[in-house]
């Protein structure tokens, strides 16, 4: 069986990743690292979240930067703010025991872009960044790109669905000839392949990871039940009989989400709501919050169904199922990670009970109904 050593990652990050409980090498760690390592080249990974994608592109990439260069030199690109945060901590932990200095900054809409421009003046070496606010640092010639060594796309599909397509086809003429590109998609609807066929190597090596894997087979699917008005009381006693388990309920609208909110937090839960239209350092402090544990719960519309990582969540509620089929999988993907166990429980109205089968046909999960 392979290890990061035998892939051939350098003791120091090894030593870092295993503080963070990355001891043995997952799928995509073990058929992407070898490659991206070993050789300058594009590459086309179909990974979900949840894979340990991250550190599959991750490592590679910190253990390639010259530090004695201070240009940047490697570009991730990723659909969500909280995402492009999460992977410059995560890649700033990889470092942890690296004698050298790695510089990574993030830079996303919605927090001031004065002091983004002043962070890149420092040395950076690896920008992670949301497609918009790249460009219009680019725009502002604040951000130099011309050393690139690799750009990744991280969750291609869900970039292109956020309707980054323009942004992205800027992004990558700007900076071809001199750069390798590794694709990261959970799908690969034609326009990530015109993405591919356009911008990349012909001959990139492709990388899948089994989809019917990525359904995580630690999640327990359950349904309950229940009409419109008895929602809020079907979720008030779900949580009472599960005091000491945190977890995320998933709305679908933004209205819907806040209403919610503020109706568990009268009711003295440790609650906090996160959706797009709130300001981003609100955003962030709930975030923040949630992940330090100050807050028990989470109440969110889809804004952190994807690649959110949050240890430990016993549970994902979803208070209406969602319109979109891969939603479904990338919600439930935030509880039972790394290899816990986790349930995800959707609220239905009798109506939906063919939707519930419609889930269980494409996904090739079994859901059991169940009653609180
Ligand atoms: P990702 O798919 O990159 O969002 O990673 C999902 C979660 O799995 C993160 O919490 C990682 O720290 C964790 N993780 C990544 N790789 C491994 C591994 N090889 N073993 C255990 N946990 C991992």
């Amino acid at each position: 069986m392979s290890t990061f050593a035998t892939l051939g990652v350098k003791k120091p990050f090894i030593q870092s990743i295993k503080e963070l409980g990355i001891n043995t090498p997952s799928e995509i760690q073990q058929k992407a690292i070898p490659i991206l390592l070993d050789k300058r080249t594009d590459f086309v990974g179909l990974a979900q979240t949840g894979t340990g994608k991250t550190a599959a592109f991750g490592l590679p990439i910190v253990q390639q930067i010259d530090p004695n260069n201070n240009a940047v030199q490697a570009l991730i690109l990723s659909p969500t703010r909280e995402l492009v945060q999460q992977i410059k901590k995560q890649l700033f932990k990889y470092t942890k025991h690296y004698d050298a200095k790695v510089f990574v900054e993030a830079v996303y809409g919605g927090e001031k872009i004065e002091k983004q421009i002043h962070n890149l003046q420092r040395t950076t070496h690896i920008i992670v960044a949301t497609p918009g606010r790249l460009i219009d640092l680019i725009e502002r010639g604040e951000v130099h790109l011309k050393e690139i060594i690799t750009l990744v796309l991280d969750e291609a599909d869900e970039m292109l669905s956020m309707g980054f397509k323009q942004d992205l086809n800027r992004i990558l003429k700007y900076t071809s000839g001199h750069r390798n590109t590794w694709l990261f998609s959970a799908t690969m609807p034609e326009e990530i392949q015109r993405i591919i066929k356009t911008y990349m190597d012909a001959n990139a090596p492709r990388v899948e990871i089994n989809r019917n894997a990525t359904v995580n087979a630690n999640i327990s699917h359950q349904f309950v039940k229940t009409t419109i008005k008895d929602k809020a009381n079907t979720i008030i006693r779900f949580l009472e009989s599960r005091q000491n388990s945190r977890g995320i309920i998933f709305c679908r609208t933004k209205a819907g989400t806040q209403n919610l909110n503020k109706l568990l937090q009268e009711e003295g839960f440790s609650i906090g709501a996160l959706e797009g239209d709130m300001q981003q350092k609100e955003r962030d402090k709930v975030m923040r919050a949630f992940k330090n544990e100050s807050l028990q719960y989470l109440i969110s519309t889809d804004v952190s169904a994807r690649g959110i990582d949050v240890r430990d969540l016993a549970f994902v509620i979803h208070h209406q199922l969602p319109d979109q089929l891969d939603y479904y999988t990338h919600r439930s993907g935030r509880t039972a990670r790394a290899g816990k166990k986790g349930v995800s429980i959707a609220l239905i109205l009798s109506n939906e009970i063919q939707r519930i089968h419609e889930i269980e046909k494409d996904l090739n999960i079994k859901f059991t109904e169940t009653n609180f």
